[in-house]
């Protein structure tokens, strides 16, 4: 199906919008046309799954119920509550966003898709749902869901994600998009990739707008979209090290332009010798002596994390140091020694509270140890 040539679009968004209303999830931002709280669930679904983002965008609109008070506070109050979600580049932008909507457009959003775009973090996606869904501006929409909806209708044989495919389905988003309650439109689209156009064996005999799908007529489901090209995951290894100094631990704030940028973080680097999956000790004081300028004794490997960064694969070994002599060196960047009860209050990467929580919990086991009558 191309736009240009559906015998009837008006029964094509009949049924789709049909169905929708008898199947749509009750979903916390879908019951808003709140632009503040639309944009907030937009941002935090970007690459993130439906049921991560819920409890994280009630306690987000617990703590910044509006546009100003997210405006009004710290950066690091921002990233502390967006722990766990990834993609800190969103959190940050949100912030910087909420204070120029505050300082520049007297805390109003803008409506029109381009000048949503003018603001820090908001893409063409975005800027279409914040428009479509909060004020039925008849914005078109491709994301995921409606990227794989949108190619298997076209029966569209190129690469989805290459130029030429997203003009195709740009095209085809603003053909069939309503002049009147494009909100709702959207949403039901939307919907409908993401719970019966799914990616593996879409449900086509539930589907309401079957009869204009090329893919199903001739049997392509399977082989449309053409998957994304993976690159082969690359193994790593890191090293964390948690520098303890007088009951305190050295947490560092990760500069701009790095993985985590804005968070707090224990000592951690990339280790060179990619055969070498357990460091020495020796070797890892070393390596905090060179990041840190601090000399340390290694008195304890804490345990080995495996996690995921986009395509690396890392293992990260952690170790606990004591503080021998030296200071940190400020020329690389902002640090605080920090008691373990106090780590709660800093933004930290999943692996980081890990450690900080693996911390915590041996200092807790070591004083109840201590009291215990011998
Ligand atoms: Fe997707 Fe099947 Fe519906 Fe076509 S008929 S849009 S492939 S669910």
């Amino acid at each position: 199906m191309t736009a240009g040539v559906v015998a009837s679009l008006t029964d094509f968004r009949r049924a789709l919008v049909a169905w929708y209303r008898r199947h749509a999830r009750p979903l916390p931002w879908r019951a808003t046309r709140d632009p503040y709280q639309i944009w907030i669930s937009e941002i935090m679904l970007q690459q993130t799954t439906v049921t991560a983002v819920v409890p994280y965008f009630q306690r987000f609109l617990a703590r910044f119920p509006t546009l100003q008070d997210l405006a009004a506070a710290q950066e690091q109050s921002v990233l502390r509550l967006w722990e766990g979600l990834g993609y800190y580049s969103r959190a940050r932008n949100i912030h910087k966003a909420a204070r120029l909507l505050v300082n520049e457009h007297r805390g109003e959003f803008p409506r029109e898709p381009g000048e949503l775009m003018a603001l820090p973090g908001i893409g063409r996606y975005t800027a279409g749902a914040i428009a479509s869904f909060a004020f039925d501006w008849p914005a078109p929409i491709v994301e995921a869901n409606t990227l794989r909806l949108y190619a298997r209708l076209m029966g569209l044989r190129d690469d989805p994600r290459s130029a030429r495919g997203q003009k195709q389905l740009w095209e085809f988003a603003e053909q069939i998009v309503p002049a009147r309650h494009a909100g709702e439109f959207n949403q039901a689209l939307m919907e409908l990739g993401a719970r019966v156009c799914v990616p593996s064996a879409p449900d086509c005999s539930k589907c309401p707008v079957r009869r204009w799908c090329v893919a199903a007529t001739n049997g392509w489901q399977a082989e449309i979209p053409l998957p994304k090209p993976r690159a082969a995951p690359t193994e790593i290894t890191e090293v964390a090290v948690a520098v303890h100094r007088d009951g305190k631990y050295l947490l560092r704030k990760r500069p701009e332009g790095v993985r985590w940028a804005g968070l707090w973080d224990f000592v951690r680097f990339g280790w060179r010798d990619a055969e070498t999956r357990s460091p020495a000790l020796h070797d890892v004081a070393v390596e905090v002596r060179r990041e840190t300028g601090l000399t340390v004794e290694i008195t304890a490997p804490l345990a080995e994390i495996r996690h995921s960064v986009t395509r690396f694969r890392i293992t990260l070994q952690c170790h606990l140091g004591e503080w021998l002599a030296g200071e940190h060196d400020h020329a690389q960047g902002e640090s605080r020694w920090v008691a373990s009860t106090q780590f709660a209050r800093l933004p930290l990467s999943v692996t980081g509270r890990k450690l900080a929580r693996m911390i915590a919990a041996r200092e807790s086991k070591s004083t109840s140890a201590s009291k215990r009558p011998g």
